[in-house]
């Protein structure tokens, strides 16, 4: 299968699940993670009609945002980014091309660095941001604990006026078995939204929840996810350099 045609089919199924899902007020988009894959892959899912693309490291982000080909071919794309932050890497997010949302809030020191002028987009506006929750607990992975979700979420509407929260994001653990119920990860996720909804007093169409990749992400769309990350799928499996 190309990239072309699985991009077709996962858009597709995409599709099906939202329309099958109780929740017909949320819609839920497409994120193509294409980390480790060529600017000719990117093109090739553009053309099949994916317009939000995610990355995970930012250098390469940076790279590929402003690679000439892509401003040239996919004029109308969106940038996510997906991955981890280090404060003192902040700077390379403000020079990243049509950056669309970041999904990775994990601290308050990123918040501020983040908040302040120099940070902006080009474009001027508020930067989208989702806090990233550690709903598995595992150690390796970044984000803020459920408790902390709601303190984080605090210190951007109240102290980084230049930020613009628009919801939560998790990983969670990798390959759960759903022939025993729910992913408990999602599960964590969704309480967090609930408490968020009642401590802001939103509605549930206000907030974005990033959840679901390449293994259960049409568990994750049936869940309430508005926003899901695929990348294997889409561009098949990835080859990381050996070092
Ligand atoms: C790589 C990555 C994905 C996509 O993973 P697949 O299993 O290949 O679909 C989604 N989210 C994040 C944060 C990632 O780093």
């Amino acid at each position: 299968m190309t990239v072309f045609e699985n991009s077709q089919t996962i858009q597709r199924l995409v599709r099906e699940a939202v329309a099958k899902r109780d929740l017909p007020h949320l819609p839920c988009r497409l994120v193509a993670v294409s980390k480790t894959k060529p600017v000719s892959d990117i093109v090739e899912a553009y053309n099949a009609g994916i317009r939000h693309f995610g990355e995970n490291y930012i250098q390469e982000l940076h790279e590929k945002s402003n690679d000439s080909t892509i401003i040239e071919k996919c004029p109308d794309i969106k940038w996510h980014y997906v991955g981890h932050l280090q404060s003192n890497k902040s700077k390379l997010l403000s020079k990243v091309k049509n950056l669309f949302l970041m999904e990775t809030i994990d601290s308050t020191k990123l918040c501020d660095k983040l908040n302040s002028e120099s940070m902006l987009p080009e474009s001027g506006s508020r930067l989208k941001v989702l806090v990233q929750v550690n709903s598995s607990g595992e150690t390796q992975k970044s984000g803020t604990t459920s408790n902390e979700a709601v303190s984080l979420v605090d210190h951007i509407v109240s102290k980084c006026p230049n930020l613009e929260f628009r919801g939560l994001m998790t990983i969670g653990s990798y390959g759960h078995d759903y022939t025993q119920g729910e992913n408990p990860d999602f599960e964590v996720l969704l309480s967090c939204k609930e408490r968020l909804l009642d401590h802001m007093g939103l509605k549930e169409a206000d907030l974005e929840m990033s959840f679901g990749m390449s293994n259960d992400y049409l568990h994750a769309i049936s869940m309430g996810s508005t926003n899901v990350r695929v990348g294997s799928s889409i561009f098949g499996s990835r080859q990381y350099p050996t070092s």
